[in-house]
């Protein structure tokens, strides 16, 4: 599902978060968020969720307005830093929550819902573990179990956020490969936040470099490496994070 940002403005008192930001990302492609912490990203990311409503602007999925739809409407799944699994509930639960809390109407039939978790596990290489609780697992297995439980829903659309922060840089490394390898799968267009320029570089088809609310550039992970658009964008691509 395509995802199109239009004159989207927000503040937070004098806070200009977004500057009158205008994005197309195609359906499928999984474009990375990049800037240093406050340059709006998230905000960004959680207007396209719906979890915050823009000062103006429009959000456009599939080329309709989504500003006043609800979010399990639009087919969106998340994965957050610090969105933590159920700690009472198995893995397996856990991926299944999303099913399990749908209205009647809507909800497979638990059969169904069984086989979608455990294809699901099974393509994380987690199904050896639909029984533990997630306190059991590694950092890297519960981030694997997180991605599982945000397509269990057969979301168009995924929106991750710093996902692999709270991670060290081998798990983190696994972690992208994982999700390059889902995103790819599941056919799903991704949007994922990150301060991480290795991390943008590699995973991402796109990158948006943010700084102030604003876009300072806008294309391939080669062309915003090779030709900085801006000195900010040359600089923030000096800087070792
Ligand atoms: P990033 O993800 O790039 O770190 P954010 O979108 O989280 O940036 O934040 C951008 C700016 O907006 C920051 O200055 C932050 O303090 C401010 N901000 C974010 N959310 C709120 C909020 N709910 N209330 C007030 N200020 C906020």
């Amino acid at each position: 599902m395509s995802i199109e940002v239009r004159n989207l403005n927000k503040r937070f008192g004098q806070t200009v978060v977004c500057d009158n930001l205008n994005l197309d990302i195609p359906a499928g492609e999984l474009v990375a968020l990049l800037g240093p912490s406050g340059s709006g990203k998230t905000t960004l990311l959680r207007i396209i969720a719906g979890l915050e409503v823009p000062d103006s602007g429009t959000v456009l999925f599939h080329g309709e307005d989504a500003t006043n739809t609800d979010v399990r409407d639009r087919q969106v799944g998340f994965v957050f830093q610090h969105y933590a699994l159920f700690a009472h509930m198995t893995i397996f639960e856990n991926v299944a929550f999303g099913l399990r809390v749908r209205p009647k109407a809507t909800r497979p039939p638990e059969a169904q819902i069984k086989a979608k978790v455990m294809e699901l596990l099974k393509l994380v290489q987690l199904d050896w573990i639909a029984d533990r609780y997630p306190h059991q697992l590694s950092g890297g297995q519960r981030q694997r179990i997180a991605l599982a439980r945000a397509l269990a829903v057969e979301p168009k659309v995924l929106l991750l956020d710093e996902p692999f922060g709270a991670l060290d840089a081998k798990v983190r490394k696994e972690l992208r490969r994982w999700l390059r390898r889902l995103h790819d799968e599941m056919h799903v267009t991704s949007v994922f936040v990150t301060h991480d320029q290795e991390e943008a570089m590699e995973v991402a088809d796109r990158i948006v470099v943010m700084n102030h609310g604003r876009i300072e550039q806008d294309g391939p992970p080669d062309e915003v490496y090779d030709h900085p658009a801006t000195p900010f964008v040359l600089q923030f691509l000096g800087d070792v994070n």
